[in-house]
């Protein structure tokens, strides 16, 4: 669904709740912050001091990648009471899927049963040749096959798995929609300030997903969704067609069509890992979000609303964290722009919020 992420990353990063004033994440446990001196200021608050600590290689550059060992992560977008995007279609076609009927007998298509069953094959795919895969749900369930309460808490959930691992690789599966019934075709997303090596993976994927389908090609494109932003190796997000359109539909309601699909997706992983693409160390340790990019703490929730709005306005997803701070004594707040487990990714989004004139901190997420 094309749409749906668009929106569910910006409302993850910055909760509706957060904007209305109510109290965004279960209030921080006081926690000492002995490396950052916390300047007990109003915003804009000078920068913290980077850490000194010797800087991790940036994912994905100068990791060399022994094909056997890698360990893909597969997202199957959407599941238990998301649906995702829904296809219709004439009453009695054929899915191969679980039986959806609307009211008028017409077929439903879900995506949500389209991306595991994809997914699903491209888990296969892959272990027939050699690949070590996790899946980040394995049912009709949210992610960690665990019952769906919000969508953060999904996302969230699919990212820990990943992350956890740690997996090389993150591929995240759903099919599109568009007010437009004609729009169709398949199209890749990879973190819009994310490294090299994700927009390489994104070039393979959807490369050889459009040769093996025969969708026209929407492109490699660049977005803000929240499993891109929070997981800490390779990833990419795969729209499959559209739901929404009859001749996308109709494909993706075959098994043999799923089946290229998946066959093109895994092509596009098996072409980037042969061509000496890098990832994320399967043997390392858990990847864990350590900086935080933030434009200002202060001391009055409607005083960081205001920079968070401001950052948004601005095109930068952002959130407010709230943290206990030594020197002021008390929970501060923060209008986070950004979290990341490597140091070059946050540089990188401060420095895209400096070219905009917003002040950019990096600072230990703590
Ligand atoms: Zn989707």
């Amino acid at each position: 669904m094309k749409s749906l992420p668009i929106v569910v990353g910006l409302a993850l990063v910055a909760p509706s709740a957060a904007l209305a004033g109510t109290t965004p994440e279960p209030p921080a446990p006081p926690v000492p912050m002995p490396t950052v001196p916390d300047a007990p200021v109003v915003a804009p608050t000078p920068p913290i001091e980077e850490p000194t600590e010797p800087e991790q290689s940036p994912v994905g550059e100068g990791t060399p990648a022994p094909t056997g060992s890698a360990l893909i992560a597969i997202d199957p977008g959407h599941g238990g009471a998301d649906p995702g995007t829904v296809g219709v279609l004439p009453r009695g076609t054929a899915t191969g899927l679980k039986k959806r009927t609307d009211g008028r007998g017409r077929t439903l298509l879900l995506e949500k049963d389209v991306n595991l069953d994809v997914a699903r094959r491209l888990k296969r795919w892959l272990e027939s040749r050699g690949y070590r895969t996790i899946l980040t749900r394995s049912k009709d369930l949210a992610g960690g096959d665990r019952t769906f309460t919000t969508t953060r808490d999904d996302l969230q959930s699919r990212v820990d798995i990943a992350n956890q691992a740690p997996a090389s690789l993150f591929i995240s599966i759903h099919m599109n929609a568009a007010r437009s019934k004609t729009a169709r075709g398949a199209e890749t997303y990879h973190f819009r300030i994310s490294g090299p090596a994700a927009a390489s993976l994104a070039n393979t994927v959807q490369d050889r997903l459009v040769t093996r389908t025969g969708l026209p090609s929407r492109g490699v494109r660049k977005a803000g969704f929240y499993v891109l932003k929070h997981t800490a190796m390779p990833a990419v997000l795969v729209e499959g067609g559209f739901l929404s359109n009859v001749r996308d539909s109709r494909l993706l309601a075959t098994n043999a069509f799923r089946a290229r699909v998946a066959a093109g997706i895994g092509e596009g992983v098996d072409t980037y890992i042969s061509e000496g693409g890098s990832f994320g160390d399967p043997n390392g340790e858990p990847l864990k979000i350590k900086y935080w990019v933030h434009a200002g703490q202060f001391r009055q929730r409607a005083l960081v609303l205001k920079r968070v709005a401001l950052l948004r306005r601005n095109g930068f997803d952002a959130l407010v964290r709230r943290r206990y701070s030594v020197r002021a004594n008390r929970v501060m707040f923060f209008a986070v722009a950004g979290q990341f487990a490597l140091l070059d990714n946050a540089k990188r989004l401060r420095a895209e919020m400096r070219a905009k004139r917003m002040p950019g901190v990096i600072g230990p997420s703590g």
